[in-house]
């Protein structure tokens, strides 16, 4: 049976993407090779990289504007120190919002003074900052889009006098944004775009030259700009699922047309969350995340039964981070409405039960 998969990463592709990587493992474009088994300089390979880049640019609405789309690899977790590598001179700002934006923050403070302009520690990350003041005098401001493990996501982006930097790992191309208000976005591939293994990187190539030290260049964004991502081997099969799922994702309508089901996917599992009186969710409301609902039981007797139960419908990944507990579906680009459906069947049926 296909399973019903909340994982929050690596996470559910689309079907027929899964089937035509695997294929092209066995053999691509009818060539009787292996997409990887041939040379990543063979004309075939460079066209999946020139066409992954032009698709993502495309469906972010950043063609023409200056931007280059990379596919690097170490995870968004490198990026956590190539932006600052490259953008830090003096001093940045960082949103503390959740453990990925605090890690971003540790990483960067290996390069120069790095201030926390808000932060919502002090109640578990279970809400977004706002209102806050961007100063003008810092190189960067750095943010998260969606934290992943508490379940918020920034609805309203500030207007930052300075390059703003976005780590969009767990909810790139799943809504529309003015996309232009970034100068750098990341995201590792593995939460909504392909399998773990390559990060994209989009970059305002303007942003970049303004640091004095040196930099090695597998960090240098300047450098993979210049060799198109080939500046050494790439993960050839991460970035050619990727842009299987972006060509998925075109065909449906682009992002407009995702964000349409994603709303209706997360609608339906906060109304389950709010009216059923066994659960309760943990973000604040109107930091809602679209794609990672996190909520617990009120009553931890039910625990056994209802893990049970949703084990017996087909579900997984369901399973809360271990710093906050109690459940946590993840609602990504490729998970149906059914299967959401599917799983507050199972909240109801716990209610009917109880
Ligand atoms: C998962 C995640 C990361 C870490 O990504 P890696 O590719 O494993 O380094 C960083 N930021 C966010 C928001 C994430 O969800």
């Amino acid at each position: 049976m296909k399973k019903h998969n909340f994982s929050a990463g690596p996470c559910i592709l689309p079907q027929e993407v899964l089937l035509k990587a695997s294929e092209a493992v066995i053999d691509f474009n009818n060539s009787g090779l292996s997409l990887i088994e041939i040379s990543h300089r063979s004309k075939s390979f460079v066209d999946v990289m020139d066409h992954a880049s032009a698709l993502a640019l495309e469906l972010l609405g950043l063609e023409g504007k200056g931007y280059h789309a990379l596919f690097l690899q170490g995870g968004a977790s490198t990026q956590f120190l190539m932006a600052a590598y490259n953008l830090l001179e003096n001093k940045a700002g960082y949103l503390n919002s959740g453990t990925w934006s605090a890690k971003a923050l540790k990483e960067a403070k290996l390069f120069g003074e790095v201030i926390e302009v808000a932060s919502s520690k002090d109640a578990n990350y279970n809400y977004i900052p706002k209102g806050f003041d961007i100063p003008s005098d810092i190189d960067y401001f750095h943010c998260t889009s969606n934290n992943t493990i508490f379940g918020t996501q920034i609805k309203e982006f500030p207007n930052s006098p300075v390059p703003m930097v976005c780590d969009m790992s767990s909810d790139i191309f799943s809504r529309t944004l003015d996309f232009s208000k970034f100068d750098i976005i990341y995201a590792g591939a593995q939460k909504n775009m392909g399998p773990a293994g390559t990060t994209l990187v989009v970059v305002k190539k303007d942003v970049l030259g303004k640091v004095s030290r040196q930099i090695p260049s597998m960090l240098d964004y300047a450098v993979h700009i210049d060799k198109e991502s080939m500046f050494n081997t790439p993960p050839v099969f991460a970035v050619y699922t990727s842009m299987l799922t972006l060509e998925w994702l075109k065909n449906l309508g682009g992002i407009a047309a995702i964000e349409e089901e994603n709303e209706k996917k997360a609608k339906l599992m906060y109304s389950e969350i709010d009216l059923n009186p066994l659960f309760k969710g943990f973000a604040a409301k109107e930091d809602r995340s679209n794609m990672n609902a996190t909520f617990n039981l009120t009553d931890e007797s039910l625990k056994d039964t209802f893990e049970t139960m949703a084990k017996e419908a087909g579900m997984n990944g369901i399973n809360g981070h271990r710093s906050v507990g109690g459940y946590r579906a993840s609602m990504y680009n490729a998970l149906p409405l059914s299967s959401v459906a599917a799983l507050v069947e199972v909240m109801s049926e716990l209610e009917r039960k109880a």
